[in-house]
């Protein structure tokens, strides 16, 4: 064989068939239907475990822009998806049994891959090897990353929402740092004892989103939700991550009540996350209630909070851009272990970790898409170092800016896709000719 995939989940299942569509030879093991993670129910690949919607399908949206350049790009599972759809009104929802069966079906009777029904325990690190095993890997695959990435391997996410930095209204808050130690780094958002005391109340009465079962004890052990901080008692958050000590009001020249930190996630500081907020609210209470927040009252949130069960690589430190692991090249990672959020962005990933095999297999080196399209932005965003690293989504915000600011938030989404969509036909240009 010349090569094996592990997990035939949405990033393995991609993967695998872009290989095979290449004239290679893959192995795909799968543990269904021997082994079952907690979620997963059918005995069919690319299952989707929970939303049959595989988001928006708008252009003038990142997921939409995600999309068009998968189907630039000859994306397998897309091509899947939109055989079976459902009515879900500007998003792409599919019929999922019908999704995974028609998946499973193409995959079983492609002649260049054999399934295996198998629990992963290892793989060799001389042959190429896709390691998909999503999510909720099970088995000894976590010990066998383990031995190659050590703490690098994470089992839950616990992330704090990210805003789109040009919808901050930066004349309510200001830029320093606790005790002014640092480069004014933080963006601080101030809060008045009356805004304070209502964001409290908002904050602890807000809907928060259902843990599944297998979730609660490791994610609550790992990391306490603001909002269940903020139940311990009316002042718990203004002595933790909403601490105003060592800061001044340049307004009032007095020390605020509260202070909300932003930190930027990306060194154009194009997205901010709010720093301390890791949470289970459900995602519109977090846009109602974290907009109380003046500086954020008409913020865009690019990706919410969330915590959940998840393995995933740190990768910034693990793997190299192409996402293989930078200490065995012949290992790529793929979907949601690679760091990613997300069903489309995990087929995105498999996608990608096929086209660099099958280049990898004919000695062409691998290919980084340009920086301009959703995925390259990803890949970028993922490999990057960064110490407070969490999985991430596609977004604008993790876009380079454009060359002129465009004021109109419609035109401006518009120029991202038209400067992506152009970037990315030049590239494919350039590698066919
Ligand atoms: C509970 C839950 C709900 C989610 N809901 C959504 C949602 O609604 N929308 C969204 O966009 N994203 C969602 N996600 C996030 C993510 O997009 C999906 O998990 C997505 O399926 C990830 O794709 P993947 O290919 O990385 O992993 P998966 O699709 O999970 O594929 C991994 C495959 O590997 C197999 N496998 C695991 N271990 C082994 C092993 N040792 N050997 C062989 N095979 C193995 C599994 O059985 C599975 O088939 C959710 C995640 C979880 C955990």
């Amino acid at each position: 064989m010349d090569v094996t995939v592990i997990g035939a989940g949405l990033a393995g299942c991609e993967a695998a068939y872009r290989i095979a569509q290449s004239g290679y030879s893959v192995r795909l093991l799968e543990c269904k239907p021997k082994e079952f993670s907690p979620a997963h129910k059918s005995v069919d690949f690319a299952e989707l475990v929970c939303s049959n919607s595989l988001k928006s399908d708008e252009r003038s949206t990142a997921g939409g822009l995600l999309k068009s350049e998968l189907r630039m790009l000859g994306c397998f599972l897309l091509s899947q998806a939109e055989k079976c759809k459902v009515p879900a009104g500007g998003a792409l929802a599919v019929e999922r049994e019908q999704f995974s069966k028609r998946v499973t079906e193409r995959i079983k009777a492609h002649p260049n891959i054999t399934v295996v029904a198998e629990t992963a325990d290892e793989w060799n690190d001389g042959e190429l090897t896709v390691v998909a095993t999503g999510p909720l890997s099970v088995g000894g695959i976590n010990d066998a990353l383990k031995k190659r990435v050590g703490d690098s391997l994470g089992f839950y996410d616990a992330s704090a929402p990210i805003v789109d930095a040009s919808t901050i209204d930066y004349s309510k808050c200001f830029s320093a740092d606790r005790y002014g130690k640092g480069n004014g780094d933080y963006l601080n958002c101030p809060l008045t004892k009356e805004e304070y005391t209502e964001f409290i109340a908002e904050l602890k009465a807000a809907e928060r989103a259902k843990l599944h079962d297998f979730e609660k004890r490791e994610i609550f052990e790992g990391c306490m939700p603001i909002e269940i901080m903020a139940s311990r008692g009316e002042d718990a958050i203004r002595f933790g991550p909403l601490r105003p000590v060592g800061f001044v009001h340049p307004e009032t020249g007095k020390r605020p009540y509260a202070v909300v930190q932003l930190r930027a996630e990306n060194v154009e500081k194009t997205i901010f996350n709010i720093v301390g907020f890791q949470t289970n609210l459900k995602f519109g209470e977090q846009k109602r209630v974290f907009g109380m927040i003046p500086a954020l009252k008409n913020a865009e949130f690019v990706r919410y909070g969330v915590m959940h069960r998840n393995t995933y690589i740190n990768s910034p430190r693990e793997l190299d851009c192409y996402s293989r692991l930078k200490n065995y090249p012949n290992t790529f990672i793929a979907g949601q272990l690679s760091g990613v959020e997300g069903y489309v962005e995990s087929i995105a990933s498999g996608l990608i970790a096929g086209i660099n095999v099958v280049r990898t297999l004919q000695n062409k080196s691998p290919l980084l898409l340009p920086p301009t399209t959703i995925i390259g932005s990803l890949y970028r965003y993922i490999t990057t170092p960064n110490v407070n690293f969490q999985p991430m989504n596609a977004n604008f915000g993790i876009l380079p800016p454009l060359d002129e600011h465009i004021r109109d938030k419609a035109m401006r989404k518009e120029a991202y896709c038209v400067r992506s969509e152009r970037d990315l036909l030049e590239f494919k240009q350039s590698i066919l000719y």
